[in-house]
This record gives C-alpha cells, structure tokens and sequence, in this order.
C-alpha cells in the first residue's frame, strides 16, 4: 500500500513516531532522534578495529566495515530490531553504505547479502532486520541485494541465548544454497560482530560457493574490554 505524504502525517497523530533506541517522540518522517544520532557519533569505530582487538582470530573475510561500537543507542536500537522495530537499522543502512564506500573506494561489491533467519524466526522477530540493514545498504550504494544465497537450518535454539563455547557449532547451521558466485566480490551484512563465528562461517560457505572476494559489513562491533 502506498502512503501519501498527508496520510503517514495524520497515521502519526494516532500511533506516534518514536526513536527505536530511547523511546522519545519524534518526527513523523525521521528514523531516530537527533540526541542518538549524536550519541551514535561518539561511538564511532574505524573499519579494522575488530581484528585489531582480536589478533588471534583468524577471519576469511577480505576487509570488515562497522559504524559503531555495541554500547548506548546503538546497543538500544540493535535490541529493538530484533524486537521487531526498523527505525534504526533503516538509519544505519545509510550509515553502513558510507562505511562501505570507506573500505571500498575503488570498486564496490556485485552484490550484497545478508545472515539469513528461518521462517520461524522471521516471523518471531516481525522483521528480518539483517535483511533490512542490507537492502537499505544496498540501496543507498545502487548494487543489487541478493537473498537466495545462504540459508539457516530450522531449529528451536537462539544463538544468542547459547554460551560462547556452542555459538561455533550453532554457525554450522548455516550453509549455501548452490548459487554459483564464481568470480563475484560479495558484502555480507548483520548487524552486530561479537565472536565473529556465524560471520566467519558465512563467508567460508560463500567462498565454497565460488566467491572471489568476501567482505562483510556490520552496524556494530561487540568490542573487548
Ligand atoms: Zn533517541
């Protein structure tokens, strides 16, 4: 269904517009609020920062690019998203393009694709807000988002509900779809990097799959204290 202008204004004076990561009323056409677009800049991080925090951590990607760390209103938003509200992911896929653009000057990505979710889980969370991050990314850089190229087995456990220690067998639920990317340069996109396994096995998975290049792009990074 297409909104009018007019319409989204007098749909706000019933149900008004609300920033994701702090609840305050804005305005009917904004995504978030400008105190936590503010705050969101104070959280900024460089696109290496990850792996300079975690050395050890072999990763198959060939760059990483991140708009801020996990903390206050990015935390907020990120939280919300995965309660099913967009605002801010939307906000942020605007945020991620430029991050891109940063790592990638000379020549962006074919195509980008996301962390998948199951079925059910799509339909628990409301929204599949890797997704969105993606396609608003996607978007903003003008390259074709793609979501037919990994996929996650169903199943009833929550990884972010599981120690540290299982969250790398969990990964292995995610598996490509026999899409050939032979010669492709491809940006996976989530929205956060904590341990890095279910991103590290995405981009095996899109490298079995004939990938040349594998980037991955995240709202945020889950920093070492
Ligand atoms: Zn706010």
């Amino acid at each position: 269904m297409k909104h009018t202008k007019a319409g989204a204004f007098l749909l706000d004076l019933l149900w008004p517009n609300r920033c994701d990561c702090c609840l305050r009323r804005i305005p009917y056409d904004a995504l978030i609020c400008t105190e936590c677009a503010h705050e969101l800049n104070t959280l900024r991080v460089s696109n290496g920062d990850w792996q300079t925090c975690n050395p050890e951590v072999q990763v198959p990607w060939d760059g990483a690019a991140a708009v801020c760390k996990y903390a206050g209103a990015a935390k907020k938003g990120i939280l919300a998203a995965k309660d099913g509200r967009c605002g801010f992911v939307r906000f942020m896929g605007t945020e991620l393009a430029a991050a891109v653009r940063e790592l990638l000057p000379e020549q962006l990505p074919d195509l980008i694709t996301w962390v998948p979710v199951t079925k059910r889980r799509r339909l628990e969370q409301g929204c599949a807000h890797a997704e969105r991050l993606a396609k608003a990314c996607a978007e903003t850089l003008g390259i074709p988002a793609a979501g037919n190229l990994l996929a996650e087995q169903s199943g009833k456990i929550r990884q972010h509900e599981l120690p540290k220690e299982l969250r790398k067998v969990y990964a292995n639920r995610f598996t490509h779809t026999g899409v050939r990317l032979d010669g492709k340069t491809v940006l996976l996109c989530d929205d956060v990097l904590t341990t890095g396994s279910t991103l590290i096995r995405c981009t095996e998975q899109l490298r079995e799959a004939g990938a040349d290049k594998v980037y991955i792009a995240v709202i945020a990074y889950r920093m070492r204290e």
